[in-house]
């Protein structure tokens, strides 16, 4: 095999709850939010806790009118690289709306670094 290194950034697993991917160093699946054992890996060192912060969360509401053939919704999620490259391209969940109906899509990104880790505010974000 050709995995990287047990603890390498990016490194996944398998929720055992949900059976989704998710990040090795999760310690609460971000899918189904149950409680993870964090394997038998231990933080050499120091035991610092990577710090999580969330700078895209973005969430829309669509509403179907009172009146109308049902509709239908497919949820896609892409991820690109620098030069634009696609990394990752998924579709989350499909379905239907019928008159009425009214559905709620929320997409967050989560960032995990090292505990300590300086992160400059980004240009223009007022104050
Ligand atoms: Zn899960």
């Amino acid at each position: 095999m050709t995995t990287a290194r047990q603890g390498a950034p990016g490194s996944t697993r398998v929720c055992p709850h949900c059976r989704q991917t998710i990040l090795e160093s999760a310690t609460v699946c971000p899918v189904c939010r149950h409680h993870l054992r964090v394997g038998t890996r231990t933080t050499a060192g120091s035991g610092t806790e990577a710090a999580a912060v969330s700078p895209l969360r973005v969430e829309g509401t669509i509403e179907h009118p009172a009146i109308g053939e049902p509709w239908e919704y497919s949820v896609m999620v892409s991820v690109r690289g620098a030069s634009g490259e696609e990394i990752s391209r998924h579709v989350v969940g499909v379905g239907a709306m019928h008159a009425g109906d009214r559905r709620t899509f929320e997409l967050s990104v989560e960032v995990f670094m090292p505990a300590g880790t300086t992160v400059r505010a980004p240009v223009g974000s007022g104050g």
